[in-house]
């Protein structure tokens, strides 16, 4: 199978450190939306933020999940990829989408580890636990929605790779 591969998920849920040890283990090149994103613009995703507002970065965000689409690749997205009607359709169209699901106390938990906070503005200013609860509450649904393949994301990072390989490839399992 050929079809790109789409892991979504919550930040921190693992769609950049999964998806890199998934492509390493399958062959395939790796891309990042948020990373494609900040290489057009020259901006992070919090400047893009700061100056065009949620609704401008959305709008760049659909143009690189477009962008990076192609045969053979893994493909990390932002944590807000879904939440455009047109996104979770056009992911569910060209390639296999896999949700990376973990609660939310382990979200933030991980997120707390390591903030990168230049990568990841929050989304309402208020404490990274408080607020993965709502926004897990608000997306989940959205992730199920689009994911033709729902995956336990608190393993560690192999065996969400092998387990990620298996449903895709199930004859191939051992
Ligand atoms: P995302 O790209 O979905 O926001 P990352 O891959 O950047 O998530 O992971 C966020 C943090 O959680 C990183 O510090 C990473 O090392 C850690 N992490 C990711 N996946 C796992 C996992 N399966 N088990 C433990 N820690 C993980
Ligand atoms: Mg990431």
């Amino acid at each position: 199978m050929s079809l790109p591969i789409y892991l979504i998920g919550a930040r921190g849920c693992g769609k950049t450190t999964v998806g890199h040890a998934l492509a390493l283990a399958s062959g395939y090149a790796f891309c990042d939306t948020d990373h494609a994103l900040q290489q057009s613009s020259g901006q992070t995703v919090a400047d893009i933020v700061a100056q065009e507002g949620w609704a401008g970065f959305r709008l760049r965000e659909t143009a690189s999940l477009k962008a990076v689409t192609a045969p053979t690749t893994v493909i990390a997205t932002g944590g807000g990829m879904v939440l455009a009607e047109e996104n979770r359709q056009f992911m569910r169209e060209h390639g296999r989408v896999i949700y990376l699901n973990a609660d939310a106390e382990i979200l933030a938990a991980r997120l707390e580890a390591y903030p990168q906070a230049e990568q990841r503005p929050t989304l309402t200013g208020r404490p990274v636990s408080e607020e993965m609860v709502e926004v897990l509450a608000a997306r989940d649904a959205l992730y199920r929605a689009a994911a033709h393949h729902i995956i336990d994301a608190m393993q560690s990072p192999d065996a969400v790779v092998s387990q990620i390989m298996s449903v895709l490839s199930p004859a191939r399992a051992s």
